[in-house]
This record gives C-alpha cells, sequence and structure tokens, in this order.
C-alpha cells in the first residue's frame, strides 16, 4: 500500500467545521487521558465526558458515540417502531446525509416539511400531525435541528422549540434535538444548552465541529433511554474499549473551546459583511446567526463548483458547494480573524474576473 502525498491543507480552510485538528494543548490532554475498558463503564475519561455532558444539558444520563450520525440513527431507532413517521426541516441532516438511516435502520417514513432557513412553523408543524386512521402512519415524533446546517446556521428560535415541542407532547409525540452545534446556538443566544435541551425527549452534540475534537458526539436523555441507546451501540458496533483517548478531547474541548464559539461567529459576520459589498455576489449578512455563511453565485455565470475550484486553486480558500450555484464557507477554530480579509480578497477576485469575462 502507498502513502498518499503530503496532503496540501488550503491557506483558508473554509470548508466546514468538521475539518479542524486538535490543539496541541487538546493532544496534551488526550496523550495523558486515564482509560479503560468503556463498554464495562471503567473507563474513566469516558465516564467524565458523559458526566459532564448530562450535567451541561440537563439530562439524568449520556452517551458517547463515534459519531453524530449514530446519535441521531440511535436516537431515532430508541423512539420509534417501525412504519412510524417523524416529521422534521426539509434540509434536516437526517433527511440529507444519513444514507437513508431512518429508512434502514428504523424502518421509519421522514416527512420533510417545508421551514425557512431551515426553520418550520408551528402552524407548518401542526398541519402535518396525522389523526389517527386505521390507514395513515403514526406521526410519532419530531427533530429539530439546532443550528439548522443547511439553513445557514440558523438558530432555533427558543419560543418556536416551546410552541412545537408542547404541540408534540399533547400528541404523545417524542421529540429529539440534532444539537449538532447546539452551542454555537447557545454562545449566540445567550441561552443555556439545558434551557433549549429542556424540551426534548433526547439530544444530540457533536464534538468534532466547531468544537474541534477529532471524534465523536454525545447522546443524552433518560437513564432508561441511554440503557436503550447503550443496547444499540453495542449492536450497531459503537461501542469500544479504550475511548478515553478520544473521549478526552471531549471532555478538552468542553471545558475550554466552548466560549471561544464568539469569535468564529463574530469571524462570520464579518466575513459575511465583507462578501454583501462585493458586486456579482447575492448574500444576506442579517441572515448570519452563527458560523455559517451562505452565498449566491449565479450572477457570475459560474456554478458553486467551478467557483469554488477557483478560490481553492488560484488562491487556497477552500469553500464548500451547497446547490447549483449556493457556496457556503464555515467559520471555526482553525480561521483566524485575519484570514477573513484574505478569504474575502480571493472570492472577490474569482467573482471579478468572472464578470468581467462574461
Ligand atoms: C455533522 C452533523 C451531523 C453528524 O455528525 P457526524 O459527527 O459528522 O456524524 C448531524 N447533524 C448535523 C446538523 C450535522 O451538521
Amino acid at each position: 500500500m502507498s502513502t498518499p502525498a503530503q496532503v496540501q491543507r488550503p491557506l483558508v480552510d473554509l470548508y466546514s467545521d468538521t475539518i479542524t485538528l486538535p490543539t496541541p494543548e487538546m493532544r496534551a490532554f488526550m496523550a495523558e487521558a486515564p482509560l479503560g475498558d468503556e463498554q464495562k463503564g471503567e473507563d474513566p475519561s469516558v465516564n467524565e465526558l458523559t458526566a459532564m455532558a448530562a450535567e451541561l444539558l440537563g439530562k439524568e444520563a449520556a452517551v458517547f458515540l463515534p459519531s453524530g450520525t449514530m446519535c441521531n440513527e440511535i436516537a431515532l431507532a430508541v423512539h420509534s417502531r417501525p412504519g412510524d413517521e417523524v416529521l422534521t426541516d426539509r434540509t434536516a441532516h437526517i433527511i440529507n446525509y444519513e444514507v437513508g438511516g431512518p429508512a434502514a435502520l428504523s424502518g421509519i417514513n421522514v416527512r420533510a416539511l417545508d421551514g425557512e432557513r431551515g426553520v418550520f412553523t408551528a402552524e407548518q408543524f401542526r398541519a402535518a400531525i396525522r389523526p389517527a386512521s386505521r390507514y395513515a402512519p403514526v406521526t410519532s415524533g419530531v427533530v429539530i435541528e439546532q443550528t439548522s446546517n443547511a439553513g445557514g446556521g440558523t438558530i432555533w428560535p427558543l419560543e418556536r422549540i416551546e410552541e412545537i415541542t408542547a404541540i408534540a407532547r399533547d400528541h404523545g409525540m417524542w421529540a429529539h434535538m440534532d444539537g449538532a452545534r447546539l452551542l454555537n446556538a447557545s454562545v449566540a443566544s445567550g441561552i443555556e444548552p439545558r434551557v433549549y435541551a429542556a424540551h426534548f425527549d433526547s439530544v444530540f452534540v457533536d464534538l468534532s465541529k466547531g468544537l474541534g475534537a477529532p471524534v465523536g458526539g454525545i447522546l443524552a436523555g433518560t437513564q432508561d433511554f441511554i440503557d436503550q441507546a447503550w443496547r444499540l451501540k453495542q449492536r450497531w458496533g459503537g461501542a469500544m474499549r479504550q475511548a478515553g483517548v478520544i473521549a478526552s478531547a471531549g471532555v478538552y474541548a468542553l471545558r475550554n473551546h466552548v466560549s471561544r464559539l464568539a469569535e468564529d461567529h463574530e469571524n462570520a459576520r464579518a466575513l459575511a459583511a465583507s462578501l454583501a459589498a462585493i458586486e456579482g455576489l447575492e448574500i444576506r449578512p442579517e441572515h448570519v446567526d452563527t458560523n455559517i455563511v451562505l452565498f449566491d453565485v449565479a450572477a457570475t455565470g459560474l456554478t458553486a463548483a467551478e467557483f469554488g475550484k477557483r478560490t481553492h486553486e488560484r488562491f487556497g480558500v477552500r469553500v464548500s458547494v451547497f446547490g447549483p450555484t449556493t457556496v457556503r464557507v464555515v467559520t471555526h477554530i482553525d480561521v483566524t480573524a485575519a484570514q477573513i480579509p484574505v478569504a474575502v480578497r480571493a472570492i472577490a477576485a474569482v467573482t471579478g474576473e468572472a464578470l468581467a469575462g462574461r
């Protein structure tokens, strides 16, 4: 087997907050982490992480899982029965990025609501709940993504969450929060994670996004829910052994990388404000709630893929393609404030040249 050629990191990598590398301090902390057999409940680092997570989210218990996707899929499987219908926004991660997991693993039908920037209304939600019938699937639960990734990092307002989950409870439905970026929402809104989480039966938080840990997610809920989640973790091959090596990165991140998310939000706002001044780009800076910025390049005559290829290959600025002409840029722990003008110059140059060439 040959080793791949040295991977060249882009100069400014706005591709996603998933690309963050553990800091030297995080690596040192991981190297020192006390370890044991996670499956037997004997890994002190995993136990510390799950205790911290349960406390942070105001839940009885939590489980450490190798990915956020597994957190969502296990939550859905525990809450539902085959044939059930689950409501969420059409942009949701569980619909678009989990390889049909809800259907394949739980036999559930996910019904997409047409929200605005990833956030649907209480009226839309209420209207989608099916009356009990011998013919219709049972609308058994709701998933809310805080923040909405494909919506552009949108924060779900607490009042909207309260309204929707109250309706869900009235209908005997469960509620799960895909809180991959819940801590971004909390830092930006000043509302504690446990205050958002209180309205849900289960909550997942990703450690490998803006928090900067290399791997993993935490799923929290009642002790009974977590006991059932553990059985699926074991069955689906997510139970580990000396998992404290990676869980300790989560402990470090929860201690040291939460409040700094505010810097990412500031960088995203600065970036959006500068992009708004570039002729040929369509962007709504007032829609930037957290660390994700979406803009449209249709007026340049380029597709988002062509646009991204040019910023990357010519200027070392990597962005991601989010639609035929929609580009997404994400700020995170490995993007400094000084890199923002570098990214803006690259994006402005590609836009300007494309417009001139038309
Ligand atoms: C990234 C992400 C996930 C899945 O997390 P992984 O750790 O990459 O599996 C789930 N939901 C949302 C909203 C995400 O952005």
